[in-house]
């Protein structure tokens, strides 16, 4: 089509590429959710529903997106680990800042009724997000190993403060002021003398937060898989093949499912069984 006289415009938008070769780290992360998730009446100090809303919104995601070889999700955050190969948008930053973003937002707010059927969505949630580039395999174990890091010493803290203020009925500020100075072998006594609460206990999903790989479909696979297209556990699916959403064609590319895990990412475990990740 013919430019106008006023197309000359077009020239002011700058390209944005992104460095080749690099590891491109995307991270979103709620806006406002201490106040969301007040008005939604989340359980403190960890609302299964909606971490589970959060990691069904990510598997979405690296399903529509191949690229992504790995997510890691706590709170109303989450990660995600493109291959340094990618060629996503030409690696154009905004195109993929933004079309991610809000891929994530819409599947979350798509997938709300499933996670909180009895709370109407009060308000539009939104997220932001951003990208960081690595250039080297051991930042990424370091990226990912300050995520889970993060995840652990926010966990202590939330599961001993709502335990002080939910079952030993101390106000909040009061809570905070017990806490405060205190080191993590101290808040594990606090849990265990005064609530019986042996920390090391607690769901690995809070205190580990949840990892998905993408992973190369082996026939023997004997771990639960999360079919990736419609999230569910893969084995158990009883919708009949007509029903399923249609499953992208990938001519020369291996079949590749999602698994989500509740792991250690920060020891050498993870990474020497999958060197796939990394491998670009
Ligand atoms: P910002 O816009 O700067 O990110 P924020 O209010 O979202 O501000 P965060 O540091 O991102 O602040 O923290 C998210 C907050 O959302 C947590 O502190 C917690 O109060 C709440 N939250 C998120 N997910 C859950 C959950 N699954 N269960 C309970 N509370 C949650
Ligand atoms: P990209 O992801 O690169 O933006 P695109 O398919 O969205 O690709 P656009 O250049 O943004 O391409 O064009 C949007 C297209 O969406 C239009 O060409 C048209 O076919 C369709 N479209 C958008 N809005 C309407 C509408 N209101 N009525 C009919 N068609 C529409
Ligand atoms: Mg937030
Ligand atoms: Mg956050």
């Amino acid at each position: 089509m013919a430019g106008s006289k006023f197309s000359y415009v077009r020239n002011f938008e700058l390209p944005d590429p992104l460095l080749p070769d690099t590891y491109i780290v995307f991270r979103l992360d709620g806006h406002s959710f201490h106040r969301f998730s007040d008005v939604h009446g989340f359980v403190k100090p960890n609302d299964k529903r909606a971490l589970e809303l959060m990691d069904q919104a990510a598997l979405k995601l690296m399903e529509e997106y191949r690229d992504i070889v790995l997510a890691f999700g706590e709170s109303d955050e989450y990660s995600f680990l493109l291959r340094r190969s990618a060629s996503l948008y030409n690696r154009r930053e905004t195109k993929i800042v933004t079309t991610l973003t809000s891929f994530f937002t819409s599947s979350y707010v798509f997938m709300w009724h499933k996670y909180f059927p009895d709370t109407p969505l009060q308000y539009p949630p939104s997220f932001d997000g951003r990208i960081v580039l690595y250039p080297r395999e051991q930042h990424i174990r370091d990226y990912f190993s300050w995520r889970q890091a993060d995840t652990h010493i926010n966990n202590l803290y939330n599961t001993v403060f709502w335990a002080l203020v939910q079952q030993g009925g101390l106000t909040t500020t009061d809570a905070h002021g017990t806490l405060r100075g205190t080191v993590s072998k101290q808040k594990h006594e606090i849990l265990f003398t005064r609530f019986q609460i042996n920390y090391n206990e607690v769901d690995e999903r809070y205190r580990k937060g949840s990892v998905i790989v993408r992973e190369e479909v082996r026939p023997t696979s004997s771990r639960a898989s999360i079919d990736a297209v419609t999230g569910e556990n893969a084995e158990e699916s009883t919708v009949p093949d007509r029903l399923q959403p249609k499953k992208k064609k990938s001519k020369d590319k291996a079949p590749t499912q999602m698994t989500l895990l509740h792991c250690d990412i920060i020891k050498d475990d993870f990474w020497i069984a999958r060197p796939e990740i990394l491998a670009g």
